[in-house]
């Protein structure tokens, strides 16, 4: 794992730059084309970020901007699992 500080993502939303703990990585996997939340960062596709927030999540899917950085729809599941994961 590195761990180099000045290497930010930024969020989709809100557009501030923040470290990778602070964000969560959504990604579409290459191979199966499905959007997957990326927690241990193994699949690899195209990624977008999401500040660990409710405001940042709801904003976004309420602009479908996930959607369309990842050209591809989200499941009603995916959506579920996100605010599942920001309840941690
Ligand atoms: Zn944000």
């Amino acid at each position: 794992m590195q761990q180099n500080k000045k290497f930010l993502r930024q969020c989709s939303d809100c557009k501030k730059l923040k470290s990778k703990e602070e964000l969560i990585r959504i990604t579409r996997d290459n191979k199966t084309k499905e959007i997957k939340i990326n927690t241990n960062n193994k699949i690899y596709g195209r990624s977008v970020y999401i500040c660990k927030n409710v405001e940042c999540l709801e904003n976004a899917l309420k602009k479908k901007k996930i959607e369309k950085l990842l050209s591809s729809n989200l499941t009603e599941n995916i959506k579920e699992e996100l605010y599942t994961v920001l309840k941690k």
